[in-house]
């Protein structure tokens, strides 16, 4: 039973969500031959600095599919507008209904406490819907789950009002290289509404190694400070020395609403954590 293939589903706002916070992990996944589906709930559309939404839902939505084509995972990008994310009933309903579809051993997705609306609206739309996904006369239609997943929250360093508890940390060094390759296909975002956003457009180089080193060096600087932020656990996880060089980090909460993992469990679900 153990050898199964495990199901891991990425429930993520935006278009990038999932492997900025999880990319390591879902690349973990990938590379142990189990099923990886990441979606985005918002088209991302809101994005950008000079092309309009009608321009950008399409191209996020194909920027999307690309980058879990680099670790052999579905990326589906739904319709709700960018920005706009609420934690409906409707929202809820999809949700259940993806849950129940998929069958995930594991889902990943945002605390509720976060910078982003989209963010807060669908940490909290899939807190709403962990225990439901087992009822069954809640969406009649779509066969119950008789147990939930485990449903964990992705790292954020927000604090209030409860900063997030770092029930796993997991060492991403050698899954940068990929999680770049990834976060590259999102091309409108990294190269361009988010440099801009930054005030380092004119820093993007033309080339396109170039570009990937570029964004390489913008993952790490944006990144690092998660691994700061959790330095004394990853000491603690990893020994002195190798838990004070540690600069790409992932961390996860899991959430109490949903299935508690025992150790073997744990260690299952997430490869590589601590
Ligand atoms: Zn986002």
């Amino acid at each position: 039973m153990s050898d199964e293939p495990l199901r891991l589903l990425i429930l993520g706002a935006h278009p990038d969500d999932a492997e900025y916070h999880a990319g390591g992990l879902a690349a973990a996944y990938r590379q142990l031959g189990h099923a990886v589906r990441m979606i985005s709930l918002t088209n991302g559309a809101a994005g950008h600095h000079e092309k309009p939404p009608a321009v950008m839902a399409p191209l996020r939505r194909e920027e999307a599919a690309a980058a879990g084509r680099v670790i052999g995972a579905v990326y589906e990008t739904w319709d709700i507008p960018d920005g706009e994310l609420m934690p409906t009933l409707d929202v809820r309903r999809r949700i259940i209904r993806e849950i129940r579809t998929f069958r995930p051993d594991l889902v990943l997705t945002h605390r509720t406490c976060d910078y982003h609306p989209d963010h807060r609206a669908v940490g909290q739309a899939v807190q709403d819907a962990s225990y439901l996904v087992t009822v069954p006369n809640v969406l009649p239609e779509v066969p119950p789950l008789f147990k939930d997943p485990v449903v964990a929250c992705m790292a954020d360093l927000f604090t209030k009002p409860l900063p997030l508890m770092p029930d796993v940390v997991l060492d991403a060094t050698d899954r940068i290289d990929t999680i770049v390759r990834m976060l590259a296909c999102h091309h409108s975002q990294v190269f361009e509404w988010l440099a801009y956003e930054e005030g380092i457009l004119h820093t993007v180089p033309a080339g396109e190694a170039e570009k990937l080193a570029w964004l390489r060096e913008w993952y790490l600087r944006h990144i690092r400070p998660r691994a700061d932020r959790f330095r004394p656990q990853l000491i603690a996880a990893f020994g002195e020395d190798r838990g004070r060089q540690i600069e790409a980090v992932e961390v996860y909460e899991i959430s109490e609403y949903a299935a508690q993992p025992d150790a073997a469990r744990r260690e299952r679900l997430f490869p590589g954590g601590r």
